[in-house]
Parts: C-alpha cells; sequence; structure tokens
C-alpha cells in the first residue's frame, strides 16, 4: 500500500483529504505542524508527500527545499493563492505539482495516482529492471537515484534526474521536445514545452564537459534531442 504524508495544518483540509486518499486504497498520514511534518518525510519512507504551502514557523517552500535535497519522490504542493504557483516555480524548488484550494478531492486523488504511477514507471520498482545504467563516463544508479560523471557523484533534481535516465535508457533514439513534455511532465498542467528546453540544458551543464559541444545529448535540429549512446 502506497503511503502519502499530508503536511497540513488545517485539519478538516488535512482529514477530507486523508479520507478521500484511504477510500481509494492509500495510507496517509496527517502531521499538522510543519516541523514534525519536514522531519517525518525526511526520516520515513513515504511515496508521497501532499504539502500545504501556509503552515506556521516553518512554510512549504522551506519544507520542499528540504525534503528535495535528500529526496527524489513527488511532492505535490497545496496552495490558497493561485499568485503562489508562479513563486513555486519561479524557485525551483522541484515540487511535481501544484494544486489551489479549494479543490475536490477527486481531482486531488486523481493527481496523486498520476504522479505515484509516473514515478514508478520511471524509476522502475520491479524486476527486470535495469538499475544501472552506464555510458561513457556517466553512470546512473537507479535503486538509488544517484548519478556519477567520471565517478564523481553529481546531485540532480527530480525533473533532471528523469529527463536523463529516459534519454540514457533510450540511447540513439530521437525524442521531440513534445514527446518528452508528455512524458516526463504530462501530468503538470502548468509546465509548457520550455520547460524541456531549460531542463536539458541543465542536465548538460551537470554531465557534459563542455555544454556548448554536448557529446552525450545532442540536438538535432528540428527534431528534438538524442542520447549517444
Ligand atoms: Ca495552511
Amino acid at each position: 500500500m502506497k503511503k502519502i504524508l499530508i503536511i497540513e495544518d488545517e485539519s478538516s483540509i488535512a482529514e477530507l483529504e486523508r479520507d478521500y486518499l484511504q477510500i481509494n486504497g492509500f495510507y496517509a498520514e496527517i502531521e499538522i505542524s510543519g516541523e514534525e511534518g519536514l522531519k517525518k518525510a525526511l526520516d520515513e519512507p513515504f511515496d508521497l508527500i501532499i504539502l500545504d504551502l501556509m503552515l506556521p514557523r516553518i512554510d512549504g517552500f522551506e519544507i520542499c527545499r528540504q525534503i528535495r535535497s535528500k529526496k527524489d519522490i513527488p511532492i505535490l504542493m497545496v496552495s490558497a493563492k493561485k499568485e503562489d504557483i508562479d513563486k513555486i516555480r519561479g524557485l525551483g524548488l522541484g515540487a511535481d505539482d501544484y494544486i489551489t484550494k479549494p479543490f475536490s478531492p477527486s481531482e486531488l486523488v486523481a493527481r496523486v495516482k498520476a504522479h505515484l504511477s509516473r514515478y514508478e514507471r520511471l524509476i522502475g520498482n520491479g524486476e527486470n529492471k535495469v538499475e544501472e545504467i552506464k555510458i561513457g563516463g556517466i553512470r546512473i544508479d537507479r535503486t538509488s537515484r544517484r548519478v556519477f560523471v567520471n565517478e564523481k557523484e553529481v546531485s540532480f533534481t527530480t525533473k533532471e534526474f528523469e529527463l536523463l535516465t529516459f534519454l540514457a535508457m533510450n540511447p540513439n533514439h530521437v525524442f521531440s521536445k513534445e514527446e518528452l513534455f508528455d512524458k516526463l511532465w504530462g501530468m503538470d498542467a502548468y509546465g509548457d514545452i520550455a520547460t524541456v528546453t531549460v531542463h536539458v540544458r541543465k542536465v548538460r551543464e551537470k554531465i557534459e564537459t563542455f555544454s556548448s559541444e554536448p557529446q552525450y545529448i545532442e540536438t538535432i535540429w528540428g527534431a528534438g534531442y538524442r542520447f549517444k549512446g
């Protein structure tokens, strides 16, 4: 059973979220304090975090940043203000999705399901899955979600990791930006195709010796990107 942590100080909202998740077959736990929620998120094995932005003492931005520095699980941020969405995106905190209050519980459940299945599909969770990918000087350990470039560990955000892993698992295949967006961001209603370009640039900066002359991720003009295998 998938374990979800709800960090939310308004208990009526938290309980509504928990009840709907439980009806839909998830195990959900509520933490009303931001500090305790952060500690729990870091110490215990949750599959997804639903994180309210406005919390007393420590806000959701900081919690998201701290969880993301240690864990790659999906984080769904909840905010009462539409303006916050731009702020979440602008800060590049690595939140996977955003939902504004008030939302329908069924929408929340749908988002949770989509993120969990996308995450599983991308990282793989069964046997017969490739656990380590090695191409040139790049080694991707999918189990621990770590990337080594010439045996030096480099840290990646969730999306950067997913993008690199996806391309590296399909070497020599050209993917258009649209295809990459569908596969990696499809459930995020707020992203757009430009996000793909930004992420490819960030991944290149981390894996390429000279990001202007990429030896791993090639740009195929008018077509998209290809990972040279
Ligand atoms: Ca709140």
